[in-house]
């Protein structure tokens, strides 16, 4: 598995002082580190969630767009592929901003897709409350034009994108990416590759649904698919089964103190077992990932 390199922040960032989290995830600088998959593919991280850009003749397509402050640094990275106009469809994989704020500079050129939810939601203030975040309504450029609810397949430079809508996953709008001849697929927050997740139960999201939605991610692919976190470094099938495998066994876990009538401050103080350890070693600490799995079985 691949251990935490670097976890380029998420909007934890902004955050609250109940959750731990280490500060060397802070991107060093406002910049992207590119990384080729193929001839026509390249992963660029950058501070929020991780994004795919795929050129070709007939425009580029970009999954997900990380947060406004890292648009000049995106439009420069950009620039090195053809520029910003060139960019025919960004897809969102969900609303969340730290995937979305670049919405702003690249929908000015781009059609912007997603799942309906995402639009619905950036249509109107948002917020999560675990790390008081507040977003507001987005202006119509930045928004999904094009919009769907269970699959849309775009067909571009030769190559097949699959959206695929998993329910209630980590959000109630989440797009997986299947790239069918390149073989990648980008998981957006379905998959925080080496360390606990974020689970936005409050906006619809689901510890135990977003396990089932994992596991039928892993049907589809195989030992060659380049899979893409949507934080975290690039990953294959094995660390995407490795963090199914967390989900489950913690989520058991903290199912059985539930059933031991513990009350959450208790089961934090219990804690989960060893095995999962290194998993809070990035991003959310394993009190923090307890409450959560507690507030999604509770909302059930
Ligand atoms: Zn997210």
């Amino acid at each position: 598995m691949n251990l935490l390199t670097r976890l380029c922040a998420t909007f934890v960032l902004m955050a609250v002082s109940q959750f731990t989290y280490s500060a060397d995830h802070h991107a060093p600088s406002k910049t992207f580190k590119s990384t080729p998959l193929t001839d026509s593919a390249f992963l660029l991280r950058g501070k929020g969630g991780n994004i795919l850009l795929v050129k070709g003749e007939q425009g580029m397509v970009m999954v997900d767009a990380d947060y406004k402050e890292m648009s000049a640094a995106l439009e420069l990275v950009l620039a090195e592929h053809g520029g910003v106009e060139q960019v025919s469809y960004l897809i969102n994989t969900h609303w969340h901003n730290d995937h979305t704020q670049g919405n702003d500079l690249v929908g000015h050129h781009a059609q912007i897709v997603a799942h309906d939810n995402v639009r619905t939601r950036l249509l109107t203030r948002q917020e999560v409350k675990l790390f008081g975040l507040v977003s507001e309504p987005y202006a119509s450029h930045a928004l999904p034009s094009l919009t769907y609810s269970q699959s849309l397949s775009l067909f571009i430079n030769g190559e097949t994108f699959e959206l695929v809508h998993f329910p209630h996953g980590h959000t109630d709008g989440d797009s997986v990416v299947f790239l069918k001849h390149a073989n990648i697929v980008h998981m957006g927050d379905h998959f925080f590759s080496g360390f606990f997740p974020f689970v936005d139960v409050q906006n619809g999201g689901n510890v135990e649904q977003m396990a089932k939605n994992v596991a039928a991610v892993l049907d589809r692919i195989d030992d060659e698919t380049i899979v893409i976190p949507g934080h975290g470094p690039l990953s294959d099938k094995s660390d995407l089964e490795d963090f199914h495998e967390m989900l489950v066994g913690t989520i058991d876990e903290v199912k059985a103190m539930m059933a031991e009538g513990m009350t959450l401050e208790q089961m934090q103080a219990e804690g989960l077992s060893l095995d999962w350890e290194e998993w809070a070693n990035g991003f959310l600490s394993s009190e923090a990932w307890v409450k959560i799995i507690a507030s999604s079985l509770q909302a059930d």
